[in-house]
C-alpha cells in the first residue's frame, strides 16, 4: 500500500499513486480511495476509506490503458499530489477499511454473474458452431470428443450459476458471509468457469476459433481479464481459507 493519507487540520492530505487499471480512472464523478493513516500499526489495521470527488485540487489521471479484452470498459492510473479531503470523506472510522469490505459483497457477485454469463455466451456460440459445421459426413456435435465438452461446458456454466445466485442469497441475510467467502468463491469460480468454457469454445471451432472473424478469442481474451480482475484467483482463495 503506498498511498497514505496524513491529518491535517480539519482533513487529510493524501499522497500517492494507484494502479494503471483503476476502473473508470478520470470519468467518474468520485473515487473511494483507500489509503494509510498510520505506519505504527499492522497493515490491516492502518488502511482507511477516503471519498474523493473527481475535481479536488491535486487527483491527476493517466491515459486510458489499453487491455487484450474488454474494449467497452476505462481504466487508468490515478495519482494523489497533496490531496486535501475534509475529514468528513473518510468513510467509518480510521483503519476501518478491510471492515467495511468485508461488508460489502455486491462487487464480486456482479462480477461473477456477468462471468456466468460469458461462459455461457461462450457455450452457446460452440454449441450451435457444433450443430453446423460438418465433418466426416456429420455435424462434429456428433462426435463424441466434440459431445463431452459441450456436455461439461453446460454443466460449468450451470454450476457457476447456481454458485452465483447462492452468494446472491446470502449478501441479503449475512454479507460478512457473503463478502469473506462465499462471494469471492463466485467470482473466482465464474471466471475459472469462463476461461475454461472459452478455451473450449476456441478448440471447438477448430482453425476459425483462432480468428478475430470469430467470438470465440474474444471471450478468451474478456475471461482472462476476469483472473486478476478485483483480486487474483490465488489472493481470493488465500482470503476465503482464513474464514473457513
Ligand atoms: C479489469 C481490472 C480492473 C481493475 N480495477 C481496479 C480498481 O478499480 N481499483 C484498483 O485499485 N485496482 C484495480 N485493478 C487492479 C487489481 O486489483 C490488481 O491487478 C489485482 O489485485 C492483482 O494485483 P497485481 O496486478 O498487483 O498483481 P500481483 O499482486 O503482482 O500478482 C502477480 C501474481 O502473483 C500472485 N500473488 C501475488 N501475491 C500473492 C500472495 N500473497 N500469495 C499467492 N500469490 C500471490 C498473484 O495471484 C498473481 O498471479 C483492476 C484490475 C483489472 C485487471
Amino acid at each position: 500500500m503506498k498511498t497514505f493519507a496524513a491529518r491535517e487540520g480539519n482533513g487529510y492530505i493524501l499522497n500517492g499513486t494507484k494502479s494503471s487499471l483503476v476502473t473508470n480512472a478520470g470519468i467518474a464523478d468520485a473515487y473511494f480511495i483507500i489509503a494509510r493513516t498510520a505506519m505504527d500499526k499492522p497493515l490491516r489495521e492502518s488502511l482507511s476509506i477516503f471519498y474523493v470527488p473527481t475535481d479536488t485540487p491535486g487527483i491527476k489521471f493517466g491515459k486510458k490503458t489499453q487491455m487484450i479484452g474488454w474494449k467497452a470498459s476505462h481504466h487508468a492510473e490515478i495519482c494523489l499530489d497533496n490531496v486535501l479531503v475534509p475529514a468528513q470523506n473518510l468513510i467509518g472510522q480510521e483503519g476501518e477499511a478491510g471492515k467495511l469490505l468485508m461488508l460489502v459483497p455486491e462487487v464480486a457477485i456482479g462480477l461473477a454473474a456477468s462471468y456466468v454469463g460469458l461462459a455461457r455466451a461462450a457455450y452457446e456460440y460452440a454449441l450451435n458452431y457444433a450443430k453446423q459445421r460438418v465433418s466426416w459426413g456429420r455435424p462434429i456435435i456428433e462426435h463424441q470428443a466434440v459431445a463431452l465438452k459441450l456436455a461439461d461446458m453446460m454443466i460449468n456454466t450451470q454450476a457457476a450459476r447456481l454458485v452465483v445466485w447462492d452468494a446472491a442469497r446470502t449478501a441479503e441475510t449475512s454479507p460478512q458471509l457473503a463478502a469473506t467467502v462465499k462471494a469471492p468463491a463466485a467470482k473466482t469460480f465464474a471466471v475459472d468457469v469462463a476461461i475454461k468454457n472459452a478455451q473450449t469454445a476456441v478448440e471447438i471451432l477448430g482453425g476459425y476459433g483462432v480468428t478475430k472473424e470469430c467470438l470465440a478469442g474474444k471471450f478468451l481474451a474478456d475471461a482472462t481479464i476476469g483472473y486478476s480482475c478485483d483480486f487474483t484467483r490465488e489472493v481470493l482463495r488465500l482470503g476465503i481459507v482464513n474464514f473457513l
